[in-house]
């Protein structure tokens, strides 16, 4: 280490964290200069941030279904335990009758609003897609459904020759009410050609996500993956296309996207593992503790950041919730199609007493009030603290709703 080059790091990075806590906009040099300073303080503006651009007051989140519709996907990225090939073990399609069933029970958990993707299968025909829109809108008119990935309107262009703009179109008069803003990752070309050379690139990745927005589809969250091999440069890349897509569409007077994430990618079980070096410098904790404070300061125009316990447990969710979060991920999804999940060593339980408990323990603990919301961000329940019970973890019962 140069001390030189060590003092003016520092001093860039304290630079950016004034004119961030000045609420001027960083540029991708600042973001990544963001990275050298000291991390409490940087917490502390992001919580700052977060106070003013959500409610003070409370911390949300939501409870949904889940319908996984195949695990067939040729993409075949190398990051991913869920895909099947077509007659390898685990590999599913299901039909619309086999949707609606899902559906039906989910519904009658409690579900308003569920997530249906699946992989980039090209036997499915696009006529399928269309028909199972509506016919979950005509049996469950009032649940909004989240459908489809870019990836997935990626691969019917591909399948139909057509552009997304006019499939979004289609699918949205059809019953699409939004689309996930998954398989973004991380948007650099260099760095999804050595994790998943056969993904959407990253001009596509906007370019349907922009579609989807002027289609007049919901987008329910955008994010980034960290952990797979990436720059702190490509990270702060990431960060300012997804600003200057969020900005376009609210000049249009577009709501954009609703919600923003960041998780680690977690490469143990994955045809990466050993291939990506491992940051040791840092624990991941403390990483997922500056990315969550760090994009708060450089997505300054969404207004929802959430954070996950599911990887990270409660107490680092906790923290994240005091240093630029304010929304609380992973309470649970409804998801009868476990089994294949379990055979790729993923758990998605139901939204148990357990897990709600939790949840509410976590914000509550964060000093805020739980807030569940729908898919719109429309308060359904406020839940107020009763006391806690002795052992700590029966929250349920120890809150009221409202
Ligand atoms: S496109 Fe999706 S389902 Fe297919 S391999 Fe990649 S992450 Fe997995």
């Amino acid at each position: 280490m140069n001390p030189a080059t060590d003092t003016a790091k520092r001093a860039a990075g304290e630079a950016a964290l004034t004119r961030a806590a000045g609420g001027e906009r960083l540029c991708a040099e600042e973001i990544v200069a963001l990275y050298d300073a000291p991390v409490d303080e940087v917490r502390a503006v992001a919580h700052q941030r977060r106070l003013r651009l959500a409610d003070p007051e409370a911390v949300t989140f939501s409870v949904g279904g889940n319908i996984d519709y195949t695990t067939v996907c040729n993409v075949a990225c190398k990051f991913c335990t869920f895909y099947r090939t077509p007659r390898q073990e685990g590999a599913y399609s299901m039909s619309v009758d086999e949707v609606l069933d899902q559906l039906a029970a989910q519904v009658i958990e409690g579900v308003t609003d569920v997530i249906i993707q699946g992989g980039i299968n090209p036997e499915i025909p696009f006529s399928w897609y269309v028909d199972l829109l509506k016919a979950l809108k005509s049996d469950f008119p009032s649940v909004h459904i989240d459908f489809l990935s870019p990836e997935e309107i990626h691969g019917l262009e591909k399948l139909t020759g057509r552009d997304a703009y006019d499939i979004l179109s289609e699918l949205r008069e059809a019953g699409m009410d939004g689309m996930p803003g998954a398989s973004a990752e991380i948007l650099s070309d260099d760095v999804r050609a050595q994790v998943s050379p056969a993904r959407v690139k990253t001009a596509d990745w906007l370019r349907i996500v922009d579609s989807a927005l002027r289609a007049g589809v919901h987008l329910p969250s955008i994010g980034l993956v960290f952990g797979l091999g990436e720059t702190l440069e490509h990270r702060a890349q990431h960060l300012v296309k997804l600003r200057e897509l969020q900005d376009a569409d609210l000049e249009r007077g577009g709501p954009g996207a609703w919600m923003y994430k960041v998780w680690p990618m977690r490469l143990q079980d994955t045809r990466l593992n050993g291939v990506i070096p491992i940051d040791e410098d840092q624990s991941i904790i403390d990483q997922y503790l500056q990315q969550v404070a760090i994009h708060r300061l450089a997505l300054d125009n969404v207004a929802n950041h959430g954070c996950v316990w599911r990887t990270m447990g409660f107490e680092t969710a906790t923290e994240a919730l005091r240093g630029g979060a304010n929304e609380i991920l992973g309470t649970g999804s409804i998801n009868a199609v476990n089994s294949v999940m379990e055979t790729a060593g993923k758990v998605v339980p139901r939204p148990s007493e357990p897990i709600l408990a939790g949840v509410l323990g976590c914000i509550s603990d964060a000093g805020f009030t739980p807030v569940q919301r729908d898919a719109r961000y429309e308060r359904l329940k406020t839940f107020e603290r009763g006391g806690l019970d002795g052992a700590g973890n029966d929250y349920v019962g120890a809150f009221t709703q409202s």
